[in-house]
């Protein structure tokens, strides 16, 4: 079994030492993560897996809920882990997309989700809460450990994951184990991890982020985890001096900046923060490194591909870009039109080639045809540019460029320049369809609280600041911005919602 094969070699002849430390609910070794997972592995083929089939869980983060994602791969099933935040109508809909033969869920969401599965033909539901009680650790308490993985090649699906959902509907993303091998592999290299690393784990592990970037890469180095919960400022100042490594969404380092416990003190068995999911701004990329001295190392991923470039460990971490190619993964910026390489400097589509790409959006031929050149290059759906020396800088999504009166705006420009203006929080710019231009800027903004901002006075900073077709001809304020499960802001939404406003 290729993935567990990785996974576990690091912690071979190391049973008793430490795989996770959770605050105040003691310590889970390697030897207890892989025996819960031969047990869960077997109550699963016990419940009917074969080879192939989904397992779907929605389920609060917890140790055990990594044995189950182990243990499904063991199975030689395939995981599929969801984003805790969906509602029963949403379940309704991933589940009938995946058809998954299990579902793992929470002990409190049972009576709905039971009755979604038994419509959808779900073989067997269990509940797993995150204290590890449920129907699971029951069932895998009746079988023996021992199991013996089932062999499964490098392109065999390990896991299915569902996209954010941030530009439409989330698409299920198929992974293999050579995906998943072949990216924790590099990663760690590049990052240098090592069995004596401590990784600070509080992100979500139903995201790539942490449950492939995170887990899987302190796998494969037998590292070991500070396992949080969720995020929390404070258990991650109190994490710091346990820890070596922390790997975060930029929310996190925002928020750890207006603690008053963060010092290069705080910091000083630290060896690496490293930040990706969205763009790190470059002020906080400054700010993090006069608090603590450290550098933070931004890069870039999704969840078709798992990580593609990151800024280098020795060697200059550049803020706004998301660094280099990983070892072994190509990484080109070409005309969207024509697949045609750009010469460096020149903003186009980013497309990745490598053993980290995906088999395929999930039921999705035409959708995942449509999104790879004939020469197995995968269009990300990002836009960017390559510089010189191979760095990439993110300048937003296809879908969200904006084209008025035939020149290209980058809505990231726009936004940051409204951003800087005081008393603004946030922005949100899009385009809206227009008669003459095509299409014309417009700006959802978000003002900081007591702000008291006109949209002249906003108009007018942006005169000296931006050429005229990129200046925003129409301007809303809002309280919040729609943002989806993963906190990412939805433009999709605010484009219906305004070009109705506009008419
Ligand atoms: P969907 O594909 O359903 O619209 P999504 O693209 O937001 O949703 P994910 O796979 O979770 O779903 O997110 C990947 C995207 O996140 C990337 O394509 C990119 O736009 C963005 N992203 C990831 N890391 C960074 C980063 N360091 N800087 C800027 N953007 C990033
Ligand atoms: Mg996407």
């Amino acid at each position: 079994n290729h993935l567990i094969h990785h996974l576990r070699a690091s912690s071979v002849g190391r049973d008793d030492s430490v795989f996770a430390l959770t605050p105040g609910a003691g310590t889970v070794t390697f030897g207890d993560l892989f025996d819960q997972a031969e047990r869960i592995a077997a109550a699963l083929v016990a419940a009917g897996l074969a080879p192939g089939d989904r397992v779907a869980a929605q389920i609060q983060k917890s140790t055990t809920a990594l044995a189950l994602y182990l243990g499904t791969v063991m199975a030689g099933g395939v995981f599929l882990p969801l984003n805790t935040a969906y509602t029963d109508a949403e379940m309704t809909y991933f589940l009938g997309d995946a058809q998954p033969c299990v579902l793992v869920c929470d002990p409190s969401s049972v009576m709905g989700l039971g009755d979604i599965a038994q419509t959808q033909g779900i073989r067997a539901v269990f509940t797993l809460g995150p204290d590890g009680t449920g129907t699971l650790t029951e069932a895998s308490a009746r079988t023996g450990s021992g199991f013996r993985p089932v062999p499964r090649g490098p392109d065999d699906l390990a896991a299915m994951l569902y996209t954010s959902g941030t530009t439409g509907r989330s698409k299920g993303a198929m992974l293999s184990h050579g995906n998943l091998v072949s990216n924790a592999l590099a990663l760690a290299e590049v990052w240098r991890f090592s069995q004596i690393d401590v990784l600070i784990h509080a992100l979500p592990i139903f995201h790539t982020h942490g449950l492939f970037v995170a887990t899987n890469v302190s796998l494969v180095s037998g590292a070991s985890l500070v396992f949080l919960p969720a995020f929390d400022p404070d258990a991650i100042i109190a994490a710091l001096p346990l820890a070596t490594v922390l790997m975060g969404v930029p929310t996190f380092y925002v928020r750890l900046l207006d603690h008053p416990s963060l010092t290069g003190a705080a910091v000083a068995g630290m060896r690496l923060f490293i930040s990706g999911s969205a763009p790190l701004l470059a002020e906080t990329h400054a700010r993090w490194r006069r608090a603590t001295g450290h550098a933070i190392l931004e890069r870039y991923g999704m969840t078709e591909t798992n990580m593609n470039t990151s800024n280098p460990y020795d060697g200059p971490r550049i803020a706004g870009t998301v660094g280099l190619a990983l070892p072994g993964i190509e990484v080109r910026v070409c005309d969207p039109a024509t697949g045609t390489p750009l010469p460096s400097g020149q903003v186009g589509s980013i497309e990745i080639r490598g053993p980290n790409v995906f088999k395929g959006y999930w039921q999705m031929p035409e959708k995942t045809a449509a999104e790879f050149r004939k020469n197995g290059f995968f269009i990300s759906g990002d836009l960017g540019s390559l510089d010189a020396a191979g760095y990439l800088t993110i300048v937003g999504r296809s879908k969200d460029l904006i084209i008025s009166g035939g020149y290209n705006i980058y809505p990231k420009e726009v936004e940051d320049a409204i951003d800087s203006i005081p008393g603004v929080l946030e922005s949100a710019v899009i385009g809206l369809a227009h008669a003459d231009l095509g299409e014309v800027v417009a700006a959802v903004v978000v003002l900081a609280k007591d702000a008291e901002l006109t949209e002249a006075a906003i108009f007018s900073r942006l005169q000296g600041q931006l050429a005229r077709f990129k200046q925003p001809r129409a301007l809303w304020f809002a309280p919040s911005l729609p943002r989806n499960a993963m906190g990412k802001v939805l433009k999709n939404v605010l484009r219906d919602k305004f070009s109705e406003a506009s008419r």
